[in-house]
C-alpha cells in the first residue's frame, strides 16, 4: 500500500450484520487514527445507500443466517465494490461477514446459498452452535494473542491455498478439521471474534491501520483503565480525578465541571 495521510472507513450493512455490535471496529479504527492525527471519514453504507468504492478500509460485521443472504445478494449485485474488496482495500469481515465472502453456506435444513466467491473458504452447519469466549494466537506476530467471543452455528472450510487468521487456543474457531480460527489474507482479515474483535484486540486494528497507512504507528498512551472503571463506578469517596487525567490523556473535553 502507499502511505496516505487520509483513511476513509465503509462500514457495510450495519442495518443488516449489525446483531453483535461489530460497527464498533468503525469507532475504534477511527479513534485511534484521530489519536494519531490522521484524519478519517467513517462512511456507513446501509442496504439503501450506494457504497463508496474508494475507501481504504471496508468492515462487515456478524448475523443471522437470513440477514447473511440477504447481505449476499446485496454485495453480489456490486461487483466494482468486490473488486476494490478483491483487488484494493482492506476488509475486515467478522462471523456471517466473512462466511458471505467465501464460495458457499449451507444452512441447517441442508441448503447451499451462494456466497460472493472472493474467498476459497465454504461453510457447513456443525451439530451445536458454538458459543463462548475463544483465545486465538494470531499468525501476525506483531498482534499475538486474540480474544473474542464467537456464536455462530457454522463451521468454516479453508480452501488449500488459504491461511487461518489465527490458532485456537480455547474456544471452536473455524470449527472444521483441526484448530484454526478465521483467515488471512492481503486484502481480507476474517474471523469469528466478536468484541467488537478490535475493541479487545487493539494490536489488530493497528495492524490493518499500518496495512493502510503504509507505515508503522506510533503506539497510543492509553489511560489508566482500571483507575477509569474505578472512578466510573464511583461508590462513597472515589476520586473523580483518575477520570479527568484519562479523559485529558485521551485528548477529550471534560463533560463535568472540573
Ligand atoms: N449465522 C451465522 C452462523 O450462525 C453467523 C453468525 C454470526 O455472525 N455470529 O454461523
Amino acid at each position: 500500500m502507499t502511505a496516505t495521510c487520509e483513511v476513509s472507513i465503509g462500514l457495510l450493512l450495519p442495518d443488516v450484520l449489525g446483531t453483535y455490535s461489530d460497527a464498533g471496529n468503525a469507532t475504534v479504527l477511527a479513534q485511534r487514527l484521530r489519536w494519531r492525527g490522521i484524519a478519517v471519514t467513517v462512511h456507513t453504507v446501509t442496504a439503501r445507500d450506494a457504497p463508496p468504492l474508494s475507501c481504504e478500509i471496508y468492515l462487515l460485521g456478524g448475523g443471522e443466517d437470513r440477514a447473511q443472504q440477504f447481505a449476499t445478494r446485496w454485495l453480489r449485485d456490486k461487483p466494482k465494490l468486490l473488486d476494490a474488496l478483491a483487488e484494493r482495500a482492506v476488509t475486515l469481515a467478522v462471523c456471517a461477514g466473512m462466511q458471505v465472502l467465501g464460495e458457499s453456506m449451507t444452512d441447517p435444513d441442508g441448503r447451499e446459498h451462494p456466497g460472493v466467491g472472493l474467498l476459497d473458504l465454504t461453510t457447513s452447519p456443525r451439530r451445536t452452535r458454538a458459543i463462548g469466549e475463544a483465545v486465538v494466537q494470531c499468525n501476525l506476530p506483531e498482534v499475538g494473542m486474540l480474544t473474542g467471543f464467537e456464536n455462530h452455528r457454522g463451521a468454516t472450510a479453508l480452501g488449500p491455498g488459504l491461511a487461518p487468521l489465527g490458532e485456537v487456543v480455547t474456544g471452536v474457531g473455524n470449527g472444521a478439521e483441526h484448530a484454526v480460527e478465521g483467515v488471512l489474507t492481503e486484502h481480507i482479515i476474517g474471523t469469528y471474534l466478536h468484541g467488537p474483535v478490535l475493541a479487545r484486540n487493539p494490536a489488530l486494528a493497528d495492524h490493518i491501520l499500518a496495512r493502510v497507512t503504509g507505515r508503522p504507528l506510533p503506539p497510543i498512551e492509553l489511560p489508566d483503565l482500571p483507575a477509569v472503571r474505578q472512578s466510573y463506578l464511583g461508590g462513597s469517596g472515589a476520586s473523580r480525578r483518575p477520570l479527568r487525567r484519562a479523559r485529558r490523556a485521551a485528548g477529550l473535553r471534560s463533560s463535568s465541571p472540573s
